[in-house]
């Protein structure tokens, strides 16, 4: 048996470092066993998945050398490796159930399934819908199909009982039935769920072992009754630990930049994130801190991850990161800056917004200089203006960062444009409203046009910045949160606030 394992992120944002921190440990488990690892992109949500999001994950990987035998860009014998141009198997394969009688299709309206929930819940019984709940009788059913009525395909599960899972790491896993509700494989736009595309692939795509985040062990019961449906031979399954943030909360970009471009843009070398990757929930068998992907495939041992909470710390990170620049020779040194943000394309993005505003080469390197940094210093004294207050600068700052965590296209006028709604929602002047932002991102408002500025550094570290600053500028606490993001809703409805929607 040739071993084959994937990974399958879904393209819904910024290239996360849980999903390089599970792609590291199918590639290395299949690489020690000599196998194959793929790489599949799970867009079948296509409200939230785009084409940038999957080229940032395919770039992020490629960067950190976590190189995939088949997948979208590469090829291979079980292509296409992109979920939503495999729309036609889906669909055979939910339509090969339901002739089985192992699924069926589900007739019933939103309004009907919350009332069907609120009588289980008036009757105090706690367990999810099964199909018994939702089959409608076949007169009804045929009257709605007559009707052109929607529908979607849901599977049969067992009503109770255990279910049984293998895990590699945690042995003999049981689940109730009773929670496992009559999942939807396929909705009624014609798309599958995650659920029937993901077993149908791994099957397709002659997958051996799923190595996945613990947050999938729910679905595993559903998973092992598709695989029985089927008559197919299950994978064996390996749930890895959740990456943790220093307070063992699940890691959040609220509390710890997620994002693998940060890293990359702040400075980290690949080699060093990956070895700190490999040192989550696992350890070379001498102990070592210092290792490289080759080192780590040679002593790999699956059973060795440890399931207690890894915590993904940036400050520890950065250490490492320190023994791996330490270690380089100055050759190497120069190389990784130049890889980094000293080379030509990155230095001419900078030069034009700099040059007619120097009078000797000399100013350059200290005008230019927050474009080669990471997190400036910054203090809230430096916000000061003599009409607005912090608070209110912070909250701007606050409706600019969501504001961007939904651009698409990183790109100076779309930025700008974001501005100038939240300016004109608010009620005061772009100027006004880009004052903290040209502090935030340089330091200082007498600086090059911000937006051009944002364009350059990159949304991870703009954000980053933004970030900081409201940070600086006092935080924003879990009821200001609460209140902001009301009246951020109102101005995503092209709303303008009213007096007492602001403070
Ligand atoms: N698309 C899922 C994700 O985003 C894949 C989970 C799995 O590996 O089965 O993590």
């Amino acid at each position: 048996m040739t071993v084959r394992t994937r990974v399958a992120p879904s393209p819904t944002g910024d290239p996360h470092v849980g999903t390089a921190y599970i792609a590291l440990f199918n590639l290395c488990f299949a690489r020690q066993h000599g196998g194959k690892f793929i790489l599949r992109i799970e867009d079948t949500d296509q409200s939230r998945s785009t084409g940038e999001s999957e080229q940032m994950i395919l770039d992020s990987l490629s960067w950190l050398g976590l190189n995939w035998d088949e997948g979208p860009d590469v090829g291979g014998p079980h292509a296409p490796y992109r979920q939503s141009e495999r729309g036609d198997i889906y669909r055979r394969h939910a339509e090969e159930l339901i002739a089985s009688g192992h699924a069926f299709r589900c007739y019933r309206t939103s309004e009907e399934l919350d009332a069907l929930r609120e009588d289980l819940k008036a009757r105090e019984i706690q367990r999810a819908l099964k199909p018994s709940d939702l089959e409608l009788s076949a007169d009804e059913v045929a009257r709605r199909e007559a009707a052109g009525a929607p529908y979607v395909i849901r599977m049969r599960v067992p009503e109770s009982g255990r279910c049984e899972i293998e895990d590699m790491l945690r042995g003999n896993l049981e689940l109730d039935w009773a929670q496992v509700d009559a999942q939807i494989l396929l909705k009624s736009d014609g798309m599958p769920t995650y659920h029937l595309a993901n077993v149908v692939d791994d099957h397709l795509m002659e997958i051996t072992h799923v190595i996945r985040g613990e947050e999938w062990i729910n679905s595993a019961p559903k998973h092992k009754l598709l695989y029985e449906y089927f008559g197919w031979q299950m994978p064996v399954l390996c749930h890895m630990p959740l990456l943790r943030n220093p307070d063992k909360s699940k890691l959040s970009k609220r509390k710890n930049p997620t994002s693998i471009n940060f890293y990359r843009r702040m400075g980290y070398l690949p080699g060093a994130l990956l070895n700190y990757l490999g040192r989550m929930g696992w350890s070379m068998p001498d102990e070592r801190e210092k290792f490289d992907l080759a080192e780590m495939i040679a002593q790999f041992d699956l059973k060795r991850v440890s399931l207690g909470g890894p915590v993904f710390d940036v400050e520890k990170l950065a250490w490492l990161n320190g023994l791996w620049l330490r270690e380089l020779s100055d050759e190497g040194f120069l190389s990784a800056l130049m890889e980094w943000s000293f080379n030509r394309d990155y230095v001419m993005q900078v030069l034009p917004h700099l040059r007619s505003r120097v009078e000797t080469l000399s100013q350059v390197a200290e005008r230019g200089a927050f474009c080669f940094s990471g997190l400036p210093t910054v203090t809230a004294a430096a916000f000061d203006h003599g009409k607005y207050s912090h608070e209110e600068m912070r909250e701007w700052l606050q409706y600019l960062l969501w504001a961007l965590e939904g651009l698409r296209q990183w790109q100076r006028d779309a930025i700008f444009a974001e501005a100038q709604r939240i300016a004109g929602a608010v009620g005061i002047k772009v100027k006004d409203m880009l004052h903290p932002v040209f502090v935030a991102v340089a330091g200082t408002p007498a600086s090059f046009s911000v937006v051009d500025s944002m364009e350059i550094i990159g949304s991870d570290l703009s954000r980053a910045r933004l970030r900081q600053a409201i940070e600086v500028l006092g935080g924003v606490s879990k009821k200001q949160a609460k209140k902001l993001e009301k009246n951020w809703q109102r101005i995503e409805q092209g709303l303008p606030l009213e007096a007492a929607d602001k403070e």
